[in-house]
């Protein structure tokens, strides 16, 4: 596999560095997950939007510039390098919006990606249920037809939901066929959440901010243009946003290579004990092999195949390596990572916290490691 980039993928390289480095914020923005935050997260992707690099792979008329996959991989190595602020968009972008892409009517498309690219709409995913997590075909919100039957009914909670608090749209799961064996009764809604009969319960974390919501339905209608994918098909639709979110769009490996980087900066000025060293250094490596496993998928996706369950792989892979960088990290500062200080060390302990979640979201490690025995391995079902 020849692994140099074209020289037109350079242009088109050097062209976002000097953008990133003209426009990325001087000072960190304040947190998403506060309201203040989120507001001035937003700000930010229309600044990208207007200059088109909110969505660079996506088709022009939604935003973007009709480039491929490896461009986009470019140009989140040039985000990561500028340590440009996160996306808060994330959900749409890199959840919906490919499944948009692949499964939405042309009208949903027209109506739906523009102003998700540009940060207009931001959107949080409505999967997770109190009782649902792991088990997610085993969710009990539910939907109906009204009796005119040109409308849906949606009762139900979700919860967990990233940035529900102040999201304007949400992707959500409902049971639309009880009788339905598990998984082919579902079906997959739009759902604007200023709609008569959405309350949204913010849930603080530790630190007081606003990162989750809890979600209740009572009675909302939901027209019929809102069902994305088949009816009764939301499974599949639910798999290929989840292949986005474990195996490719979510979680870029420029994140990762970006702050095994700084770890190894963060050795070279402090120095540690020599165990330190491999350590460090392995957390390089895995982040350096998590790239080149990132351009395998992406060269298999250009030629038009699936991700399939290898995301599974993939997901506990990012999420692990997240984990050891950042343990390295808090072990090379001793007593000083306790600090909680604006910039390192203190953004080395909240990246540590966050990276503790990293095994929980988008579907937790032992799950991900039933679908790699089963359905990678072939082995019997536990
Ligand atoms: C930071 C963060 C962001 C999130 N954002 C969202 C969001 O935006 N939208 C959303 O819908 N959800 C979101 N979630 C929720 C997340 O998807 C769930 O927490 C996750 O799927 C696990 O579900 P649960 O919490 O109900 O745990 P449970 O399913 O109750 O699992 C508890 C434990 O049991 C283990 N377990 C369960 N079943 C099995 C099994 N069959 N075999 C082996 N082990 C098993 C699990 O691995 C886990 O360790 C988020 C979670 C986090 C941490």
């Amino acid at each position: 596999m020849d692994l140099t980039f074209s020289p037109e993928q350079e242009v088109f390289r050097a062209e976002a560095r000097a953008w990133l480095t003209a426009h990325v914020p001087a000072d960190p923005l304040p947190s998403f997950d506060t309201e203040q935050g989120f507001e001035a997260h937003r700000r930010w992707e229309r600044t990208m939007y207007d200059d088109r690099w909110s969505v660079v792979s996506w088709p022009t008329q939604y935003g973007g510039r009709d480039l491929g996959i490896f461009e986009w991989l470019i140009f989140e190595e040039e985000y990561y390098r500028a340590r440009a602020p996160k996306r808060v968009s994330q959900n749409g972008i890199f959840l919906l919006g490919p499944t948009m892409l692949e499964y939405g009517t042309d009208a949903q498309k027209e109506r739906f990606l523009a102003p998700m690219a540009a940060g207009d709409e931001i959107w949080c995913q409505g999967w997770s249920e109190p009782d649902a997590g792991s088990d997610l075909a085993g969710i009990r919100s539910r939907a109906a037809r009204s009796e005119a039957g040109d409308t849906w009914i949606l009762n139900g909670q979700k919860t967990w939901a990233s940035r529900g608090a102040f999201a304007e749209w949400c992707f959500g799961i409902f049971r639309t066929d009880p009788d339905a064996e598990r998984h082919r009764g579902l079906t997959y809604f739009l759902i604007a959440m200023d709609s008569p009969g959405v309350t949204v319960r913010p849930i603080p974390q530790l630190d007081g901010e606003t990162g989750f919501a809890e979600i209740f339905f009572d009675n909302v209608e939901v027209p019929e243009d809102q069902v994305l994918g088949e009816v009764g098909g939301g499974w599949s639709v639910a798999m290929a946003t989840a292949g986005s979110e474990r195996g490719l769009s979510l979680r870029s490996p420029a994140r990762y290579t970006e702050v095994a980087d700084r770890l190894v900066q963060l050795f070279a000025s402090r120095g540690g004990p020599p165990a330190s060293a491999d350590a460090v250094a392995l957390a390089h490596m895995h982040a350096e092999a998590y790239k080149l496993h990132t351009y395998w998928t992406a060269s298999k996706v250009a030629r038009g195949h699936a991700v399939g369950a290898e995301a599974s792989a993939n997901k506990i892979f990012w999420s692990e390596t997240d984990v050891a960088i950042h343990t390295t990290a808090l072990d090379l500062l001793g007593t000083d990572a306790e600090l909680l200080t604006a910039g390192a060390p203190g953004e080395w302990l909240d990246g540590y916290l966050f990276s503790l979640a990293g095994p929980i979201y988008a579907g937790t490690n032992e799950i991900q490691r039933n679908v790699v025995a089963e359905r990678l391995l072939g082995l019997p079902r536990s």
